[in-house]
């Protein structure tokens, strides 16, 4: 029998592209639950789908920042039987934090970080039961990593790393599979409008410095960064698959390998100051971008020691 999968956020972007790329396979191994929190926006799935709707591919209701949808949404499928879970829900936010609400962060917390706890508190026990079942997340590099001006996003994905790391060794005594996916840039709505709320942010509660900062370096260089970095939905969801797929699937996956070497300048330096350092220079002192590469050199030199 086919597996059963349910992934969140499928309206756009990777949760659209991997509905769709495991509906479609041709060896029918997966039956897709794609679910939305609001169904009207559905006309670009259903178009996508094609064929495939109402066969390998059911759409439905589901609102991660609301238990009782999640729960409405899971007692309908049979037995409640989800194989596969793909947690793909969430959202961004950049700015000076001078200038967001806490009402704005706690948002992106809701979303990113609890929506992912109310699906595992309504999955997990089926899943121990059983004693089978996949958890997939996509987190980002931003959850090992944080970056300028992505402070609350970074620590919303810090947030659900340390709560799968923790709960891996659980899930393993009850032979379950826990998967990270960690994107860099992905070229989807998501960018397109994080960049917009960027641009329309009121700065005026951030000191002239940081404005500045977050302005003339930061939002510049932003469009730049997913032009030249940025991977496509349909690649990540090809990644995805391919962990899906792989019989014992790792625990953190990075789906660019651009930027394996910044963040394994984390694991190099147990004082933290190393990756903190290059990316400090690489913002603001772009004539120092040499001695940032020097610390990859040393960070190569010690791996080799190792
Ligand atoms: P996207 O904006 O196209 O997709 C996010 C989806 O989540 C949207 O369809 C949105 O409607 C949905 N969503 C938001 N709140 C929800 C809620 N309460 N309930 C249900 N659905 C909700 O962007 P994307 O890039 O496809 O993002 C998917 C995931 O990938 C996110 O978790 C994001 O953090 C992560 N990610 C994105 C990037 C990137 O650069 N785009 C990089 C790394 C990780």
């Amino acid at each position: 029998a086919p597996k059963t999968v349910l992934i969140t956020g499928c309206s756009s972007g990777i949760g659209l592209a991997l509905a769709v790329k495991m509906a479609r396979d041709e060896q029918k191994r997966f039956k897709v639950y794609a679910t939305m929190r609001n169904l009207t926006r559905k006309d670009k799935l259903v178009e996508a789908a094609g064929n495939t709707l109402g066969k390998t591919l059911d759409i439905k209701q589901l609102d991660v920042c609301s238990e009782e949808s999640i729960k409405t949404c899971v007692s309908s499928i049979p037995d409640r039987r989800i194989d596969i879970l793909v947690s793909n829900a969430g959202m961004g936010l950049i700015g000076p934090i001078e200038c967001q609400t806490i009402d704005e962060m706690r948002t992106v917390m809701d979303t990113n970080f609890f929506g992912l706890v109310r699906l595992l508190k309504e999955i997990l026990p089926d899943m121990k039961k059983r004693k089978s079942g996949h958890i997939v997340i996509i987190s980002s590099v931003m959850g090992i990593q944080g970056i300028l001006f992505n402070d609350v996003y970074a620590a919303s994905k810090f947030a659900v790393e340390g709560f799968c790391e923790s709960l891996a060794i659980q899930a393993l005594k009850f032979k379950l599979q826990l998967s990270l996916i960690e994107p860099g840039p992905v070229i989807t709505e998501f960018e397109k409008k994080v960049f917009e709320d960027g641009m329309k942010m009121d700065l005026s509660a951030a000191d002239e410095e940081t404005a500045d900062m977050f302005t003339n370096i930061y939002l510049k260089n932003y469009k730049q960064i997913f032009q030249s970095l940025g991977q496509s939905a349909e690649d990540i969801a090809e990644h995805t698959v391919k962990i899906i797929l792989t019989e014992n699937p790792p625990f953190r996956h990075q789906t660019n390998t651009l930027y394996t070497p910044m963040t394994t300048l984390k694991y190099a330096d147990p004082n933290g100051d190393l990756p903190i350092d290059t990316f400090y220079k690489m913002v603001f002192q772009h004539d120092k971008i040499f001695s940032a590469s020097l610390n990859f050199i040393k960070l190569l030199r010690w791996r080799s020691r190792k």
